[in-house]
């Protein structure tokens, strides 16, 4: 007899629709993100990927199918063998294992890096002013900005900037993190501080999911490239499988683009 081991996906998603009145942007993605796990997702604009990473942190409700993060569908609980919809308190919690970063760092600019970052730990997860400090004093630190701590958003370059907001993302200590398109925004040469910090929280084992054009970052980071077109899934694997040699047209003529 052989004893496997079995890891539980951080993320399962199932046959997830979604549409905009008529128009359905989500035709049924299915995805299992394992703990650790880097999965970039390429592909043209408007083929659904900010949809996708908003419905796993339930900024957007799903009209089908499912998403479970960590053991937990996103937006439901079982309530005597019913599904019942969370209210948002409820959702608030799920909310706190998913950090989340957006091609516009969104700031608070009248708040030093610090004052930024500790934010949600104190005022709404309810942590002490001196651990939400302490923590984010090394948070800062990590994505190399401690010598930046007390600056405003308007003291900081566009790089800096989203350091800050990966470091505040990360002080809800989040099981997942999410990244939008997190360079798009920057001047060119600012995007390589922001992906080499993605990169160093990618070699400290942080379950990502990673919305970008950089296919460098793709190929260099992660552990899977999914290529979505049109709200569908077109093919994944390996970076070296899916960049290195795709199988669709789709996906050749998106990555044409890039050489
Ligand atoms: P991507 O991130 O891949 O560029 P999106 O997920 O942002 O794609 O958008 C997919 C499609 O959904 C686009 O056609 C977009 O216009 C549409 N869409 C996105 N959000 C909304 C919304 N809140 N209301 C209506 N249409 C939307
Ligand atoms: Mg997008």
């Amino acid at each position: 007899m052989t004893v496997t081991a079995t890891v539980e996906p951080l993320v399962k998603a199932r046959n997830v629709h979604k549409a905009f009145g008529d128009v359905e942007v989500l035709k049924g993605i299915d995805m299992d993100v394992a703990p650790g796990e880097v999965v970039v997702i390429l592909g043209p604009s408007g083929s659904g990927k900010s949809t996708f990473l908003r419905c796993i942190n339930h900024l957007e409700s799903i009209d089908q199918g499912s998403i479970m993060v960590d053991g937990e569908q996103i937006g439901y609980e079982l309530r005597k063998e019913r599904l019942v919809k969370l209210g948002g308190y409820a959702i608030a919690r799920q909310r706190r294992k998913i950090g989340m970063v957006f091609q516009q760092f969104n700031l608070y600019p009248h708040m030093t890096a610090l004052q930024n970052v500790i934010e949600a730990p104190i005022g709404v997860h309810g942590e002490s002013r001196q651990a939400a400090t302490d923590n984010a004093m090394k948070l800062l630190d990590r994505v190399g900005l401690a010598s930046k701590v007390h600056n405003y958003p308007r003291q900081l370059s566009g790089g800096q900037q989203q350091r800050v907001a990966i470091a505040r993302a990360l002080a809800i200590r989040p099981k997942l993190m999410l990244f939008d398109e997190p360079t798009s925004a920057l001047d060119p040469e600012l995007v390589g501080e922001v992906l080499s910090t993605m990169r160093d929280l990618a070699d400290q084992g942080l379950t990502m999911i990673v919305v970008t054009h950089e296919i460098g970052f793709a190929r260099e980071a992660a552990d899977r490239v999914v290529f979505m077109d049109g709200g569908n899934i077109v093919e994944q694997g390996p970076p070296e499988q899916v960049i290195g040699n795709p199988q669709h047209a789709r996906t050749r003529a998106f990555l044409s683009r890039f050489i």
